[in-house]
């Protein structure tokens, strides 16, 4: 496939259902679970409560709109539940809940002693000012009462909220529980509120971190360093760009970049100048014509020859359509759910390989709970003991995950058995659940 070479792409019926895709996944890992009780397995997928509410906000114009809010809780098998909060048009109680039960195998193969959970309200923060956004989440957070909590369920940020959001979350929660230490109810907040050093940074440095280790035994054919490496991004919001810039800083090039504008490709082949590139985005909104680049779409965005691709932006971006087209030897899933099983069997088979996005995109979850530790512990990290900290966690659940994919027999698709290493990261993850699950008992 040529760089920018157009095709038609677009996936099977029903292929970007989130509850079917999660059904697929949960369904190829249960297969290497013969020993855990088939009953208990099904009861690890389903979320344990779903909130929908109704959010009314004032608009500018004075003018009364209303919202529809969701706040899935999955688990609370190792603490409280743990998911961002995100705000998009898409929005929907189905893509909620699926990136709930994300949350809750993220949290148990990292080992971080929280539950799964996730947030969003369906609207287009594009359209909206400040002002509307603050009160929407004010209102948003007041309808989830005490279904949020720094011990039930801890919110943090995804697609278009960010650290303002998460002041206003705290703020709002803090008026309600007045005379205690209310910092921990919500993470990804600003420094200045008792944010983390390093949070913002966390999702995409997890991201390097787990490439690096992967790249280091041998888990990705024909690539043995990060130096020199390739890099296609899609998505150039927190994660995105923040990946950009780390696998930059750890000798890799460029390639290309895009936004829910479009995409640019560096024009001489080389590396993009990324200081260029944000700068134009700060001024115009998009990357879209920063000097020096090409005009792209974001489908041959995805068909661009590299070594790692890193989608960070929606779910469903990689499927049966476009999948032949990827021409990159390791993906990276920056974002949650960018890949459907149809895509991950035909970029098997071609010999990519990709990693989740329960492990690669862990690193935010991470930081997370070391910002929830610093805040009951009214303690301060420097950034170097929290970045050294992810780098040892990220490292250790790449070994696991590595160790249980070499682990699975030779000939796993004769067996029937999915072998790739999202099944065995989605494996890792269950197997503790269900363990401790069974350790603590069904109640009553
Ligand atoms: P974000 O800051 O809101 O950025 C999203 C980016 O995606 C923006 O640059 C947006 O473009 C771009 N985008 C939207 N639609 C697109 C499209 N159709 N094609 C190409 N780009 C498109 O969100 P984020 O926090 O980086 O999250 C990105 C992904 O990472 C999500 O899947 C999220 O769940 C996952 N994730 C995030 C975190 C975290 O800590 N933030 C942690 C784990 C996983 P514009 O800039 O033009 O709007």
């Amino acid at each position: 496939m040529t760089d920018t070479q157009s095709s038609q792409s677009t996936p099977l019926a029903d292929e970007l259902d989130p509850e079917r895709i999660l059904t697929e996944q949960f369904h190829r890992a249960r297969t290497h679970l013969s020993e855990v009780p088939p009953g208990l397995v099904d009861y690890l997928r389903l979320p344990r409560r779903t909130i929908n509410v109704s959010v009314p906000v004032q608009m500018d114009d004075g003018h009364i709109r209303h919202f529809e809010g969701y706040r899935v809780l999955h688990s609370r098998m190792f603490g409280p539940g743990k998911g961002g909060i995100r705000y998009h048009p898409a929005v929907s109680p189905g893509e909620v809940k699926v990136l709930a039960a994300l949350m809750s195998w993220k949290c148990a193969l990292l080992h971080l002693p929280f539950g799964g959970a996730k947030g969003g309200v369906a609207c287009d923060p594009k359209e909206l000012s400040e002002g509307e956004l603050r009160r929407i989440t004010r209102r948003f957070i007041s309808e989830l009462g005490d279904n949020i909590g720094p011990y039930t369920d801890v919110p943090a940020p995804d697609v278009y909220t960010d650290a303002q959001t998460m002041a206003w979350i705290y703020d709002t929660y803090d008026q309600l529980h007045p005379g205690e230490n209310n910092l921990p109810v919500v993470t990804g907040k600003p420094r200045e509120l008792g944010g983390s050093a390093g949070r913002t940074e966390a999702t995409s440095r997890g991201c390097v971190y787990t490439a690096e280790r992967l790249i280091a035994l041998g888990g990705v054919p024909g690539l043995d360093s990060l130096q020199g490496a390739r890099v296609v991004i899609q998505g150039f919001g927190n994660v995105g760009r923040i990946a950009a810039r780390l696998f930059q800083e750890m000798g890799a090039h460029i390639r290309a970049v895009s936004d829910s504008g479009g995409a640019i490709l560096a024009e001489n082949g080389d590396t993009l100048d990324l200081d260029r590139v944000e700068a134009h985005k700060a001024d115009h909104g998009s990357v879209v014509g920063v000097p020096g680049s090409r005009t792209i779409t974001n489908d041959d965005l995805l068909a661009l020859e590299c070594d790692i691709l890193v989608p960070a932006a929606l779910g469903g971006q990689i499927h049966s359509g476009n999948a032949t087209r990827v021409a990159a030897r390791l993906v990276v899933e920056g974002a949650n759910r960018p890949i459907t099983p149809e895509a991950d069997d035909v970029l098997a088979a071609r010999g990519i390989v990709v990693l989740p996005d329960i492990l690669a995109n862990a690193g935010g979850v991470t930081v997370s709970y070391y910002e929830w530790v610093q805040n009951i512990e009214h303690h301060s990290w420097s950034l170097e003991e929290v970045n050294n900290r992810l780098r040892t966690r990220m490292f250790d659940a790449t070994d696991r995950v590595v160790a249980r994919w070499r682990g699975f027999p030779q000939d796993c698709a004769e067996q029937g058995l999915c072998g790739d290493l999202r099944t065995a990261a989605l494996v890792e993850a269950l197997d503790r659940l269900a363990k401790a699950t069974l350790q603590r008992g069904i109640w009553p």
